[in-house]
């Protein structure tokens, strides 16, 4: 990333490696599944072993950033946590030091998980995974039918919670991590502290399409790596250069032209603009940009007349 840090995978990686691994191992059996290391998140159980083997792995699904390994012994639940990935690779290939389980089909290839800080998960659900309580309590997919502005305003009600951290509480809605809430912030015009429970029902439907531009860019460039998930380096993820907020700080707004700001909100790093997005007010229209505007004219203004 062009932010220089080390970023955790978020729901469009998540979704870019379903995708990116879901073709070599959709309708084909599981040989065997080879652990070198079982102390991840949680300790990978001891019999999620026995149950894979043989079994046909009916689709990989996808829960908030948890894969579903749908088979027809039942499902499992894969994390990335902060640091990991998954690769399609030829089983001969010598594993690396934080390559900690290979799933191995019964062609020969392997998808093999890395993850240097231990923090993923290989778990079992069983034949009901969305009961499973990592799952459970999680709120609607962002990408999807069910989420939307009268959804968010809805569990905004009452609540006096700064509509950063608010967006980003799975169990309002999943998926929506650090940096793609502070770009669907700024797309919206809504300030990151603003109370949730105080932003309008308009101001919502606009931050619902926020999140939802936002993400679906994202998984559309990391689609663009897909091949990677072939022996390469398996980094999805071109849409830190799309980025107009997030690790901008100091640098101008792309729109206004403002200076960039960025403080600390729940112990995470919040961008934004103060031309873009005011802490007061209600409804902001969107300011005139000062300097040459880069923003395609917004629908609606158009001063062409019928
Ligand atoms: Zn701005």
């Amino acid at each position: 990333m062009g932010t220089g840090a080390h970023t955790m995978p978020e729901l469009p990686e998540v979704e870019t490696t379903r995708r990116g691994i879901a073709p070599a191992m959709e309708g084909r059996r599981i040989a065997q599944l080879v652990v070198r290391e079982r102390r991840l998140r949680w300790p990978i159980p001891r019999q999620i072993g026995q149950r894979l083997a043989g079994a046909l792995v009916h689709r990989i699904g996808r829960r908030g950033k948890y894969l579903l390994l749908e088979t027809s012994a039942g499902t499992a639940l894969m994390h990335l946590g902060m640091s990991g990935s998954l690769r399609v690779l030829d089983t001969a290939q010598p594993p690396g030091r934080h390559e900690h389980f290979d799933i191995v089909l019964d062609n020969g290839s392997c998808i093999r998980f890395s993850d240097p800080r231990r923090f993923g998960a290989l778990l079992w659900a069983g034949t009901e995974p969305l009961a499973h309580r990592l799952l459970a309590h999680l709120g609607p997919e962002p990408l999807e039918a069910g989420f939307g502005g009268e959804h968010l305003w809805r569990r905004a009600r009452g609540r006096r919670l700064a509509i950063k951290p608010f967006l980003m509480d799975a169990a309002v809605v999943v998926g929506v991590g650090n940096i793609y809430a502070s770009e669907a912030l700024l797309r919206a015009r809504i300030h990151p502290r603003r109370a949730a429970g105080r932003i309008s029902r308009v101001d919502m439907e606009r931050l619902a399409s926020a999140v939802r531009e936002v993400l679906e860019e994202a998984v559309r460039l990391g689609g663009t790596t897909l091949r990677d998930f072939h022996n390469g380096a398996g980094e999805p993820g071109h849409f830190s250069r799309r980025l107009r907020v997030y690790g901008r700080a100091g640098q101008p707004c792309l729109s206004c032209g403002s200076t960039i700001r960025q403080f600390t909100q729940g112990q995470r790093s919040t961008f934004f603009c103060p031309g873009c997005q005011r802490l007061a007010g209600f409804s902001t229209p969107a300011p005139r940009p000062r300097c040459a505007g880069r923003s395609p004219p917004r629908p609606g203004r158009s001063r062409n007349p019928r």
